[in-house]
Order: structure tokens, then C-alpha cells, then sequence
């Protein structure tokens, strides 16, 4: 039987050549979607915390969270490498003296990658050289990770994201020439959101040839926009079983060679008014992987739209 997906883990493991893991790393820093250089109110899902609620203080340094983090994460899943993960918030958006300062602290031994999480409006070429530098000089490889959510232009109105899906094309074409690993983060259960969007998401990301993708579902927060709105019952979430079907629809669609980083997101266990239809997020990607089987479809089955198939009558033999 084909393989459902490709996992990162493995994808890692192929990089590498050795069990490779992520160590979360939390900057203080914020996000122009919050204070107030593009707007004050954030993405409507986002919570105080961000993405950072299983991260270390803001007190330790980079350093310090980073040897914490291996010394953990290493002995619980026998890892090898380590991959430094700027996770939280937007992690480029700060003076480029001070993210080149963060960028060598992370610098660690055992450290193989640096994978940096940031808006796709809010990097340029000048944090690309730093990143390009350190990888040279410092012998890391370099990812750089893309909030997305949705390609449709009036989901990601609905959600503030303060851009569009034009600044992500912008941004994965101006990482391109410089080789670094790109990822996007991609809900796919927005209620403004069907299954065309969900497979016309797959195709762009393919297209757009990036390395690996992280599927969140969404989860709703209290003391949030979106909070305030699902309490009104102003909109509807789709249901666990048409998750599952779209996520299928989603790999089936993907070119196979790009990394399932995440097929579901996990959320805190305080303040939160929904998330995973309260199901744990293994069971439903236990769901996944078993429609996929019954289903008989894998990443990439359908992946045959890229190939210019109007022209291809014209081809020499
Ligand atoms: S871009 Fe990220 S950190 Fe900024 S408001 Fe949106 S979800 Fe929150």
C-alpha cells in the first residue's frame, strides 16, 4: 500500500539523516497585525498568547530556552539534531541588529536548522542576507515559515490579516532565489471556507513549490473576535467528519514531495470555547489516515494539473 502522506519527521529524518526535532523559542516580541502598525485588532482568532502557550518564559534567553527545550525534548524522543524554532508571534519584526543578534544565539550545538515564523508581509531581502549569512558561517540550514490560512481573499479579509494571498506569492518568490526550506501554516475549517478552496489552496502551494505544509484546525479563544462571535452563533464550524473529507481532498491534491509538518492544531486547555470537536487531535488523524485507506487516495494522487496539458499534442516524439 502507497504511503498516505509524507511525514516531516521523515522528511527530517532524509535531510539529516538523523531523528531531528524542534525546539520552540519565545521572543518578545509582537505583531504588526496587533500593535497597531497595521491594525490594533490582530486576526480575529488570535489570542493573547499567540501560538506560544507551551513556550518557555520571556525571561530566559535564547540560549537558555533552547538548552532547556534539548534537554528534554532529546532524551524524551532520543533526538540527534535540533531544529531552533522561532514560533511565536512575528518574529522578524524587530531592528535587524537585533534579529541577527537572536539568529547567532540560536546557534547551539546540535542545532542543524533555524526555522523562522513570520507574516509574509513582514520580512525582506535585508533579514534574508542575515539568515543567508549565519546558514554560511554557522553551517545551519534555514526555513522560513508563512501564516497563510486561506487563499481566498475574502476569508483572509474576514479574519484581518491585514494581507492577501498576493504578499505570500510575493514573499515564497523572494525566498526562492536563496534556497531556504519554506512552509505555510493553512486552516483548513474556516467557516468561510469550503472544499474548493481547500484544493485550490493544495494547488497553489504546489505550485508555488514550497517545502512543507502545517494544517491548524480552527480553534476558537476566548477574549477573541472570533470568540465573541461563535458565542453570538454567527457562524457555523464545519463538522469533524467534513474536516476529515477536506483534509483528504487537500493531500490528494498536493504535490507529493512537500512535508505534512501538522494535519491538526492543539490548543490551550484554559479559555478555549472550541477546538477539534472535542476529540483528540491523534483520534481525528487516526480519522484521516483511515478515510485516505478506505478511500484508497494519497498525497499526490490527483497532483496531475501542473503538466500543461493543452500543449501537449504539439509535443515532438
Ligand atoms: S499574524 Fe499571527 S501573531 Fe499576528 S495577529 Fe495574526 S495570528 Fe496573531
Amino acid at each position: 500500500m502507497k504511503q498516505s502522506y509524507r511525514r516531516y519527521s521523515e522528511y527530517l529524518k532524509e535531510k539529516y539523516g538523523k531523528k531531528t526535532y524542534k525546539l520552540p523559542v519565545n521572543l518578545p516580541v509582537s505583531c504588526p497585525n496587533r500593535d497597531g502598525n497595521l491594525s490594533t485588532g490582530g486576526c480575529i482568532f488570535c489570542g493573547e498568547d499567540a501560538a506560544g502557550f507551551e513556550m518557555l518564559s520571556l525571561n530566559l534567553s535564547v540560549e537558555e530556552q533552547l538548552n532547556k527545550n534539548k534537554a528534554y525534548i532529546g532524551k524524551k524522543y532520543n533526538a540527534e539534531a535540533f531544529i531552533a524554532y522561532f514560533q511565536n508571534y512575528t518574529n522578524t519584526y524587530m531592528p535587524l541588529d537585533a534579529f541577527k543578534e537572536r539568529m547567532e544565539e540560536a546557534c547551539i550545538a546540535g542545532v542543524v536548522e533555524i526555522c523562522v515564523s513570520t507574516r509574509p508581509d513582514c520580512i525582506d531581502e535585508d533579514y534574508l542576507d542575515v539568515l543567508e549569512d549565519i546558514s554560511k558561517r554557522r553551517g545551519v540550514s534555514i526555513s522560513i515559515e508563512l501564516g497563510l490560512q486561506s487563499v481566498n481573499h475574502k476569508t483572509l479579509e474576514k479574519l484581518n490579516r491585514g494581507h492577501s494571498l498576493a504578499e505570500f506569492i510575493n514573499c515564497v518568490g523572494m525566498i526562492k532565489p536563496y534556497g531556504f526550506d519554506i512552509g505555510a501554516h493553512m486552516i483548513l475549517n474556516l467557516p468561510w471556507d469550503d472544499d474548493g478552496d481547500a484544493v485550490e489552496a493544495a494547488k497553489i502551494l504546489s505550485a508555488l513549490r514550497i517545502q512543507t505544509v502545517k494544517l491548524h484546525s480552527l480553534y476558537v479563544l476566548e477574549n477573541t473576535y472570533l470568540g465573541d462571535l461563535y458565542k453570538k452563533n454567527e457562524f457555523e464550524i464545519c463538522t469533524m467528519d467534513e474536516y476529515v473529507e477536506r483534509v483528504v481532498l487537500f493531500l490528494e491534491k498536493l504535490d507529493p514531495e512537500i512535508a505534512i509538518q501538522r494535519l491538526l492544531a492543539r490548543a490551550p486547555k484554559e479559555k478555549t470555547l472550541f477546538c477539534n470537536w472535542d476529540a483528540s487531535w491523534w483520534k481525528i488523524r487516526d480519522l484521516i489516515e483511515e478515510k485516505m485507506i478506505e478511500k484508497n487516495v494519497w498525497q499526490g494522487k490527483g497532483y496531475d494539473y501542473l503538466v500543461n496539458r493543452s500543449v501537449e499534442r504539439f509535443a515532438k516524439n
